[in-house]
């Protein structure tokens, strides 16, 4: 018998609108309040740091919002992106399951977060804005939205976390090449960067440092907007072009799944695969299980609280009410830059916290060691974040195999690893070590969040 491999959708074929969650969900998510006051904001808050066209989505009720012309034709540059049968994976791990991954890694900058960087440049480009700063860990956000200011003529500013500046020189190759400013945080470009050198001169930095620092440069430029590459509604909103195309594509492969799989930093790409497949479940009465995936060294989901947090280190941003471990929270160094986040999206907290979707949490040895055998028999590199999702699916493959159910498995391919082979050599080398975080550094973490009397 044939097989088809690909399930591709054409250009006419690529959905024409994202799905807002918000619309469908039997609890709404708290609202984010200002860090000050503690009161609700309101969009004159948000103003000084977003365009206004993202504001709204931050709050719409419709279920479906249009995906600009303009940001659909440079979608196109990518999009649809393939939906792929794992039949090499499947016959490794010889269990009763038919596997798909969409392929986030075809993106110019080898991951899905071009998906929210194309709109958020659009949008800002539309209300006149001539500069956009951000943070990035290991430098994949920072890259797509490198990628994504160039197309549109805005500067963009970009805060690294200064141990990936020093470990990951490539992505910040990638940046200068899209024409983006990259200094590594924390600066003496700002207070807050000043303030963490003066007690620490030598701070490795983290994300929550470096969001304190775009997000100050931006609120103290008129000309300035700062740009968020996970966690809130509206980013989680633009990545829901993935779960749609895959809808489509596993209607034409003549399949629908049992189990949608995401690795989870702040969860726009979890969100991206899982939203459209939720609504199904909302709608249509559909019993598919979503599960996000963290790493265990970062484990805001499966041992942390939902509460009201801020998003940064220094606590200037909103206060969201989310599963966190506290943003004073240093994870350890693993790999997977991407998931080392103390917070996750409201929405996805929400929904969680709901018993709608389920989380786990993984060690990045498990995570490499089915990474490894995902590219020795699909030979597609996962970035290391997207190991995470892959050793989950071999989890659920062992149990249904133990079971002797049948199951189908879709999970995000998030991103290519490519740029981040130094982590597969420190594997292959035995280097990789698993942190285990204790109860009472998270407990210690999540009591000084007290004092906010929230
Ligand atoms: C940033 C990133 C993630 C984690 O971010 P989410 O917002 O949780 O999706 C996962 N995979 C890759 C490849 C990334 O670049």
């Amino acid at each position: 018998m044939k097989k088809v491999k690909k399930f591709y959708l054409s250009e006419k074929e690529m959905p024409t609108a994202w799905y807002n969650i918000l619309a469908d969900m039997p609890n709404k998510p708290l609202p984010p309040l200002h860090p000050g006051t503690k009161q609700p904001i309101g969009p004159e808050d948000l103003a000084p740091l977003f365009p206004m066209e993202l504001i709204k989505q931050e709050v719409a009720t419709e279920k479906f919002i249009e995906i600009p012309e303009g940001v659909q034709n440079i979608y196109k540059i990518w999009r649809p992106s393939p939906l792929i049968r794992a039949y090499g994976f499947e016959k490794f791990l010889d269990a009763p399951v038919k596997i798909f991954y969409k392929n986030e890694g075809v993106s110019p900058a080898g991951s899905h977060k071009p998906n929210t960087a194309v709109p958020q440049a659009y949008y800002n480009y539309k209300e006149g804005v001539k500069k956009i700063t951000t943070e990035t860990g290991a430098g994949q956000w920072g890259s797509a939205l490198s990628f994504a200011t160039q197309l549109f003529g805005i500067d963009l500013e970009v805060f690294m976390v200064k141990v990936s500046y020093n470990q990951k020189p490539y992505r910040k190759s990638m940046m200068n090449t899209w024409g983006a400013k990259v200094v590594p945080s924390p600066s003496h470009l700002t207070e807050a960067g000043r303030s963490i050198l003066e007690k620490n001169p030598d701070s490795p930095g983290s994300l929550g440092i470096a969001i304190s620092e775009a997000v100050e440069m931006a609120v103290k430029d008129p000309e300035a907007r700062y740009a968020l590459g996970s966690v809130l509604n509206h980013v989680l909103l633009h990545q829901t072009i993935i779960g749609l195309e895959a809808e489509k594509q596993l209607e034409i492969a003549q399949a629908y799944p049992d189990i949608v799989i995401g690795c989870f930093g702040g969860g726009s790409n979890f969100a991206g695969i899982s939203f459209p497949f939720l609504k199904n479940n909302f709608s249509e009465g559909k019993k598919t299980r979503m599960i996000a995936v963290e790493p265990e060294s970062c484990p805001k989901l499966t041992r942390g609280q939902l509460r009201y947090d801020f998003g940064d280190t220094v606590g200037m941003t909103p206060l969201l009410y989310m599963y966190t471990l506290g943003h004073n929270f240093m994870p350890p160094k693993i790999h997977a830059g991407g998931l080392r986040y103390h917070g996750a999206g409201s929405i996805v907290s929400q929904l969680l916290g709901d018993g709608l979707i389920e989380a786990q949490a993984v060690h990045q040895s498990e995570a490499f060691q089915a990474g490894v055998n995902f590219a020795r028999t699909e030979g597609i590199i996962p970035a290391p974040e997207t190991t995470h999702a892959i050793a989950q699916v071999v989890k659920e493959a062992e149990k249904a195999k133990k079971e002797g159910i049948e199951k189908t498995i879709l999970f995000n391919f998030s991103g290519h690893g490519l740029v981040d082979m130094a982590a597969y050599d420190s594997y292959f080398s035995g280097k990789i070590e698993d942190f285990s975080v204790s109860d009472d550094m998270i407990k210690e973490n999540l009591k000084a969040l007290d004092k906010l009397g929230l």
